[in-house]
């Protein structure tokens, strides 16, 4: 540790990186925990255009440390330093919550949840990414040996991850050449947004310390299988004691629980720009990929928009009953990401819709009636067609207002015309090189 040594204080915005600045450490120990930032700042796209930004040159705002989410790795014994802490975007004047702000937005939507419905929320992000300077094979998917060329990734992450206070559940060779899985133990909301943001930072800067990269891209060809981020929660009461669960109902779903995933379902279409936010999402969000291609609950079903998740042998169901939103990717800020799916449950919770009857077949083999009497619509197919879902639908800007509906849209429109001009592998390419 050095007195000169860098803090940097960032937070996930609308491109679903980490942006922010270094703090000097002796500044940050003696409580300077706070930078000032640009509102046009929001409008930086991953490709680094600068979308049409109502702020253009003017404005202040702040961003403000969560002492909470520092993460410090320092290993002596490793080309490896990460400092970061994650903040929240404020206004100068008088503090309130900025609305481009995606930690902000999550915050309230939590908030709103537990005073209007008396619950709170876990939740674990499940990662998969590939990671590119080792030997792969398309033929490895979870061999051990596919483990092994990894070389001292795995064991250096599992590491980095539980320094930086993660508990790690696995770490896999997934499916694709050189695809890796990371699992996460649940936590509360927020924390486990941050944990997915640490997550995504830790794994680069860790493959980086190794001579390796790693991209978390919804995919990488559009020939190969995604990489997805599956978003698992259940929900709690006031005291975080779970409510999921209920024998006596269909499915074992309680009345809460699936009124909640009815919302999630009725809203999905415009919640999915939320969550997979890339040109290159709709590649992954194809039938037989894995991903998910429609609206549709789905029980031990790896391509259902949303699963209720197995409940293994000697587990308590009270505790293990739980549910997975599996059309997220790494484009969307994790913070942003579990905030449109938790409002648009809350949107069920508050019409008391009544539970959905989960799908037990492949759907997209189902003609468009049957679909249609069943409530199933296929999801957009691409972010220009997801964002003409957020601009048609009432829930983003009830959930979110104006500025961050419309921001959003904004952002998100001048991605998608960038990425439109390439051709689908050259979109590949430049969304791996920057995610
Ligand atoms: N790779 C798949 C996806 O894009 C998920 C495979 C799985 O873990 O079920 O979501
Ligand atoms: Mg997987």
């Amino acid at each position: 540790m050095s007195d000169t040594d860098l803090i940097f204080l960032g937070h996930t915005d609308l491109s679903g990186h980490v942006r922010g600045k270094g703090l000097m450490r002796r500044d940050y120990d003696g409580g300077k925990r706070a930078v000032g930032w640009t509102p046009t700042n929001a409008f930086i796209t991953c490709f680094g255009g600068i979308a049409p930004s109502p702020f253009g040159a003017l404005g202040d705002v702040m961003l403000t440390a969560d002492p909470e989410t520092l993460v410090l790795v320092e290993e002596p014994d490793w080309p490896l330093a990460e400092r970061f802490v994650l903040g929240n975007v404020s206004e100068i004047a008088d503090g309130a919550p900025w609305p481009l702000c995606p930690r902000s937005q999550l915050t309230s939507v939590l908030d709103r949840l537990a005073r209007q419905h008396g619950l709170t929320v876990k939740a674990a992000f499940e990662h998969e990414f590939h990671v590119d300077g080792v030997e792969a094979n398309a033929g490895f998917g979870y061999r051990l040996e596919a483990h092994r060329r990894l070389g001292a990734f795995p064991d250096r992450l599992a590491s980095v991850l539980t320094r930086a206070g993660l508990v790690v559940e696995n770490i896999l060779p997934e499916y694709g050449s050189g695809q890796v899985e990371v699992s996460i133990s649940p936590r509360d909301a927020l924390r486990a947004a941050d944990e997915a943001t640490a997550l995504r930072e830790l794994a680069r800067g860790t493959a980086r310390s190794l001579g390796l990269t790693v991209s978390f891209a919804p995919i990488l060809d559009p020939a190969w299988v995604g990489n997805g981020v599956h978003i698992h929660f259940s929900l709690g009461d006031l005291s975080g004691n779970p409510v999921n669960y209920d024998p006596s109902r269909p499915d074992d779903m309680s009345e809460r629980a699936g009124a909640f995933l009815a919302g999630i379902l009725a809203h999905m279409p415009a919640v999915l720009a939320f969550t997979a936010s890339a040109a290159t999402s709709y590649l992954r969000l194809t039938p037989h990929r894995w991903s998910a291609a429609y609206n549709n609950l789905g029980k031990q079903d790896r391509e259902a928009g949303l699963r209720i998740c197995p409940v293994f042998q000697g587990a308590d169901p009270h505790r293990a009953f739980h549910f997975e939103y599996r059309a997220a990717d790494a484009s969307a800020s994790p913070h942003l990401a579990l905030a449109a799916v938790l409002a648009a449950g809350m949107a069920g919770l508050d019409a008391n819709l009544p539970a959905p009857v989960p799908t037990a077949q492949d759907v997209s083999l189902l003609p468009d009636e049957q679909l249609a009497e069943r409530g199933l619509v296929r999801l957009p197919q691409s972010l220009s067609e997801a964002l003409d879902a957020v601009a048609a639908s009432p829930l983003p800007r009830a959930a979110f207002g104006d500025v961050m509906a419309d921001g959003f849209v904004a952002h998100k429109r001048h991605e998608a015309a960038a990425a439109e001009q390439w051709d689908l592998a050259t979109q590949c390419t430049r969304y791996a090189e920057v995610y």
